[in-house]
């Protein structure tokens, strides 16, 4: 106590409380001993009062990541980018609990690759606005209806390995003003690149974070045929992507040739010839051409009794569907 100095007692003789945190469990038993101790210490008594108070643990308590489309996400767009400033956009929603008297001071997606962080994404704007606060008397901050929670930087981006198909694990991490910090993990997503040749049609649909994501291996085969251009790939992230009802999975790919609107026998052989190639052909699945199973028609003509280098029949890989009259449509395999 002498320690202390006098200033540290107040008109009655008292110190102020002081505290330290305990770590226990529900339930458990605690014994604790005071002792305290001045000079002469004969002389008068020194009472020592002990209390308790709980205080809350910070922790994430419920989160989802979604795509910008605010459906789970199940794909993750790696490549450095210019849409939506440059940033990889995750939806969500996340409940992040803190003592009263403690304040969520930050909170960031860890991105990692085997075993390794590699990449963080920041989180968003309004959504710093939103939980980077006191948790309150509530003990809580939250976000419960799903819009942008992070941002992935192009510069982080690129620090992800994007050669081959992969998944990446996704962590949010939490800190608060206390110094206290909490996890919780996501999930598994898969890996999307970009496709960056300039052999391309039509516009890049920026307002869905681009049409040219796709899946490591597929960039490799479509790299691989130059004498196509293309279009729609998938949008950020993968998932819905307007007014397509496919080109969810970073597989499906548009594309167009010089003569590809004739739909004629020089149409079809050039299909023909894609799907023959000896690199890569066997790993387009599907081509999707607007064309009539007729005996007049001269795209069905030229194909319906064509078997393929690979023992495919190539009408059972070149499948009719409306709405292609002006570009193809391929599947490519996983
Ligand atoms: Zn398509």
């Amino acid at each position: 106590m002498n320690g202390l100095g006098l200033g540290a007692f107040d008109s009655s003789g008292a110190t102020e409380w002081r505290e330290t945190p305990l770590s226990v469990d529900k339930d458990d038993t605690i014994q604790v001993d005071i002792a305290v101790a001045n000079v002469a210490d004969g002389l008068y008594d020194s009472p020592g009062c002990c209390g308790s108070g709980s205080r809350k643990k910070l922790s994430i308590t419920s989160l989802a990541l979604n795509d910008i489309d605010n459906r789970k996400l199940k794909y993750l767009s790696t490549a450095p980018h210019s849409y939506f400033g440059g940033n990889t956009r995750v939806h969500g929603t996340i409940t992040v609990e803190g003592d009263k008297d403690d304040e969520l001071q930050s909170l960031v997606l860890e991105i990692i690759q085997g075993g390794n962080v590699v990449a963080t994404a920041n989180l968003a704007t309004d959504a710093k606005t939103q939980l980077l606060e006191p948790f309150g008397e509530d003990e809580k901050v939250e976000i419960t209806t799903s819009q942008l929670l992070f941002e992935l930087p192009s510069a982080q981006a690129a620090n992800i390995n994007g050669a081959t198909n992969g998944t990446l694990s996704l962590r949010v991490k939490a800190k608060s003003s206390s110094g206290e910090e909490a996890t919780k993990d996501f999930g598994a997503v898969e890996i999307l690149v970009r496709y960056t040749n300039s052999n391309r049609y039509g516009l890049r649909d920026g307002n869905q974070g681009g049409d040219d994501w796709i899946k490591p291996s597929v960039k490799t085969i479509i790299e691989h045929f130059s004498n196509i251009t293309v279009g729609d790939m998938s949008n950020m992230n993968g998932g819905k992507f307007s007014p397509h009802s496919t080109h969810q999975d970073g597989r499906h790919v548009d594309g167009w040739f010089n003569g590809y609107n004739a739909r004629d026998a020089a149409t079809a052989a050039t299909i023909i010839s894609h799907l023959n190639d000896a690199t890569y052909g066997s790993k387009i699945l599907t081509v999707y051409v607007t064309y009539q199973q007729t005996n007049t028609n001269a795209f069905w003509n030229a194909i319906k009794n064509v078997t393929l280098n690979d023992g495919r029949m190539a009408k059972d890989v070149i499948k009719p569907i409306n709405g292609h009259t002006t570009h193809f449509h391929w599947i490519i395999a996983p």
